[in-house]
């Protein structure tokens, strides 16, 4: 068990290294096994299992890493949090369900009202509400500020028409936070607010995507004439482009970044070494021992980054560049690993000649091929979703040459 290089001597108020024995401890023996052999075996998670997972976590007071005490949450700091989801990952504990707990949530908690606060966070906290995020438009991703999906106010009513696309889990949702727009006038930032839509609601259709992988996670949503109450507006009119760049500012840095990639890097060093034994090191093999060492390198190289991240995130030095930096290495670090991990088992495709795959739920019980080749499709939507890995080296560069 690594100790996450962190100066654990200098550490009074927290011991981390009880408190790492303490997650470990829970987690092995309160995650299901079926949970675990599901994650371990790179299948799908939905929502049933996401929420299952929660739930547990719930009643252990685990819930929301990121919340404080007084909302119901751990209070734990940035690396409570890094080793939560670093044991998390070694032993096959789903993610946390991050729309409703690491998004909606905290924006929810510093700009909602009393009354929002109390009719929302609860139902997040305890998995019984599940979110989906409708930021993305056609013709607005990496420019959202150029979205045109409208919300007019009638009475103590908004009325929404537009349409929302590449919406994770729309289908399994009860709840969208969206960001529409309110006004046309002046900078198209200053006229975007931030409404939460009941999915259930009259107008709202949903149509499924399936991304390049054959797995449904990701629709259309298309809205007409979509009534929602004023009281569903976070902040003022106009205020959601704040709210946005709240949520982008907080999470901006994300702890589970690394420790999954670790796991995947473990996965395909015991599958190298099961090929070894039972057919010798072939020299494939040798070249794929390569390619592990250089992407066991370059992952150390992205937990030294991630944990100075954290350092400097808790001083309040942390410039964006460096997440951004995090998250274009991690995703493209994630995706040269799925490629390494199906040319071992499919070899014969190592050009690329993928075979045709039939459509998915996610649930279907793959053989290793099978799921290699799932992993491998569907991670190459990590260098797109959440910002494009250019839009992310955009950041770098204006961080660092200013231009
Ligand atoms: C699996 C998946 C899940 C997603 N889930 C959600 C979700 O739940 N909710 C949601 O709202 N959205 C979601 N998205 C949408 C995601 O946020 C957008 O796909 C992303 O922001 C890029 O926007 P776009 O697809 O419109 O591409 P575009 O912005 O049109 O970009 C097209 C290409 O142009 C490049 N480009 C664009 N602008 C620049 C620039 N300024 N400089 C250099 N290059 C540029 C991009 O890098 C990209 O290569 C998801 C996407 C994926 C793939």
């Amino acid at each position: 068990m690594t100790d996450s290089n962190f100066n654990l001597a200098n550490k009074v108020a927290i011991d981390y290294v009880k408190f790492r024995h303490e997650l470990t401890e829970f987690m092995r023996t309160h995650c299901p096994e079926s949970l675990r052999n599901k994650v371990c075996s790179n299948q799908k998670i939905g929502r049933a299992d996401y929420a299952e997972w929660q739930k547990i976590l719930h009643q252990k007071g685990w819930s929301a890493p990121n919340w404080p005490i007084s909302e119901g949450g751990t209070g734990w700091d940035l690396r409570q949090r890094y080793l939560f989801e670093e044991v998390s990952a070694e032993l096959d504990c789903p993610p946390l369900y991050h729309h409703g707990l690491g998004h909606i949530g905290p924006v929810i908690m510093h700009f909602g009202t009393p009354e929002q606060k109390a009719r929302f966070l609860p139902r997040i906290l305890d998995g019984t509400e599940w979110w989906c995020q409708g930021y993305s438009e056609p013709g607005a991703g990496s420019d959202l500020a150029s979205l045109r999906t409208s919300a007019v106010l009638e009475g103590d009513e908004y009325v929404i028409n537009g349409q929302k696309i590449w919406t994770s889990h729309a289908h399994e949702a009860d709840m969208m936070y969206t960001l529409v727009r309110t006004s046309t006038e002046g900078r198209k930032q200053a006229g975007i607010t931030l409404l939460l839509v009941p999915v259930n609601s009259p107008g709202i259709e949903i149509k499924p995507i399936r991304t390049i992988d054959q797995w449904h996670h990701v629709n259309e949503v298309f809205l007409t004439n979509v009534r929602v109450p004023a009281f569903n507006r976070i902040s003022e009119e106009g205020g959601g482009w704040a709210c946005a760049k709240f949520l982008l500012d907080r999470e901006r840095l994300s702890p589970a970044m690394v420790p999954r990639l670790l796991r995947q890097l473990q996965q395909v060093e015991e599958l190298i070494k099961s090929k070894i034994k039972s057919a010798g090191a072939s020299p494939s093999l040798q070249s794929a021992i390569s390619r592990l060492l250089h992407a066991k390198a370059s992952a150390m190289g992205a937990k030294e980054m991630l944990l100075s991240a954290i350092t400097e995130e808790m001083s309040g030095t942390l410039r964006s560049s460096k997440s951004s930096a995090l998250k274009l290495h991690c995703t493209e670090l994630s995706q040269q690993i799925s490629s390494l991990a199906y040319d071992l088992v499919a070899p014969q495709y190592a050009q690329r000649l993928i075979p045709q795959i039939p459509a998915s739920d996610g649930s279907d019980d793959l053989d290793l091929e099978r799921q290699l080749l799932h992993t491998y499709l569907f991670y190459r939507s990590r260098t797109i979703a959440g910002g494009t890995s250019e839009v992310q080296k955009n950041v770098i560069a204006r961080d660092i040459f200013g231009v």
